[in-house]
């Protein structure tokens, strides 16, 4: 089977897209796990159809045109690798089948997603963006229709430009020497995730330095079929962290992951043993904060009150970086938290990078079903790992009324004590 797929048409990714489709027993254990399979109920819309539609187009019986709709269906959230029992590593094959790019796609939809690879990844033309979208608010009816979803995540108060230093030394002995990837959106939209990892950080006597010329990790792209420019900022990336800190740090789920695919990303180039090291180094700040006996801190600093708490796993995290215990270890050491559970957790919320952007129809059937599970789970603070997730589930739960709070891991472990 290796030998039949066109090896011209996917380049050095042949033979871990090869793997990954030999690897696929068919025995259909990852379908209740698949979002996309859960809302449409097609075999096409589940992984194993998504894997038999892509060994066909790779082999020459079918135009991939016929099967793009399935493949944009699909979220990327890897709920299928952790249902998977033959451990077939779907990432290895969906990212770079998308990045062929042979699909022929309207001219409104490639100009938006032109529009949004030029933006989101660089945090100086996302924030102008977002400003001139937020002042054109009523004009957003005027939009065609697959620029609308784009208007309605659009915050109404877009936070002010907090610059980071270069460094930040560890308070007290130093015990390791780390380096932080500050996030493209996640700079603009939630500045103050990167103040609170900074802190948490230093006072374990971790000394942060913060890469000024660093880029997107370039998962954005990566995940969306831009082979080309996902390369060239995580050459940036290779290029600007410091080969000598003990770990690189990530504060978002998809921006971990992708650093952490990078050694694919790299497959057959000159890059790829420097890349991997990288990923190597990656480490999500709920991990590392673990290491660092996180909960010492925590005891001796007792809650006025209970904090009802619970926890969404964002799909990057769990999925991409089998990250779950950590952050609610994190959580539980905090005295007073009661962490509760919120239904069929592992179901991605329908962010997914650009998702919501490109099918909101999914994306909001996901959403309102995620925000009612963490409305009924009876929480008055929804935490998680991911700024994707953190708007996402804010807007569904308040377009359900719910009061509950949805806030970033590092930010809750910063402020509980404020927030009882
Ligand atoms: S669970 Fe794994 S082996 Fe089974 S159909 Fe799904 S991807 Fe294939
Ligand atoms: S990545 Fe997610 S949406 Fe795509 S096939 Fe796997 S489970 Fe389904």
């Amino acid at each position: 089977m290796k030998h039949s797929i066109d090896q011209e048409t996917v380049g050095p990714f042949a033979e871990p897209m090869a793997s990954a489709i030999e690897a696929c027993v068919h025995c259909g254990f990852c379908l209740p796990a698949c979002p996309t399979y859960n809302v449409l109920g097609q075999e096409a819309d589940s992984p194993r159809g998504r894997i038999v539609l892509m060994k066909q187009v790779l082999e020459g019986e079918l135009d991939e045109q016929d099967i793009a709709p399935h493949i944009d269906r699909c979220l990327g959230c890897l709920a299928c690798e952790s249902a998977c029992p033959s451990g077939v590593p779907y990432r290895d094959l969906i990212s770079p089948f998308r990045s062929r790019n042979s699909v022929k796609k309207s001219f409104l939809v490639r100009l938006r997603d032109k529009l949004i690879s030029l933006t989101l990844p660089f945090p100086g033309r996302f924030r102008w963006a977002l400003r001139l979208a937020s002042c054109s608010r009523f004009l957003a009816f005027l939009l065609p229709g697959p620029f609308r979803p784009m208007a309605e995540l659009v915050p109404k108060k877009i936070p002010s430009y907090q610059p980071l230093k270069d460094r930040y030394p560890a308070k007290g002995e130093k015990r390791c020497q780390v380096a932080l990837l500050a996030g493209c959106a996640q700079q603009v939209l939630a500045p103050k995730i990167n103040q609170f990892t900074i802190e948490l950080l230093t006072e374990y006597g971790v000394e942060v330095v913060v890469p000024g010329n660093q880029s997107c990790c370039g998962a954005l792209d990566w995940h969306n079929g831009g082979l080309k420019q996902a390369r060239k900022l995580a050459e940036n990336n290779l290029s600007v962290f410091p080969a000598d800190v003990d770990w690189i740090v990530t504060n978002a789920a998809g921006c971990g992951s992708g650093m952490k695919e990078y050694g694919v990303l790299f497959e057959g180039t000159d890059h790829q043993s420097e890349a991997k090291k990288i990923a190597d180094k990656t480490i999500d700040v709920s991990v590392l904060l673990s290491q660092l006996d996180f909960s010492k801190r925590a005891v001796g600093r007792p809650q006025p009150k209970t904090l009802r708490v619970a926890y969404h796993d964002a799909c990057h995290l769990s999925h991409g970086q089998h990250v779950r215990s950590q952050p609610r270890a994190l959580l539980q050491s905090i005295p007073g938290i009661e962490l509760l559970g919120i239904n069929n957790t592992e179901m991605c919320c329908g962010s997914a990078g650009t998702f919501n952007i490109d099918q909101p129809e999914i994306a909001n059937q996901l959403g309102q079903s995620k925000a009612q599970a963490i409305a009924d789970s009876g929480a008055e603070f929804l935490v998680t790992g991911n700024i994707g997730c953190i708007v996402q589930i804010q807007n569904h739960l308040q377009k359900l009324g719910s009061p509950i709070k949805v806030m970033h891991l590092v930010e809750f472990l910063s402020r509980h004590s404020s927030l009882a």
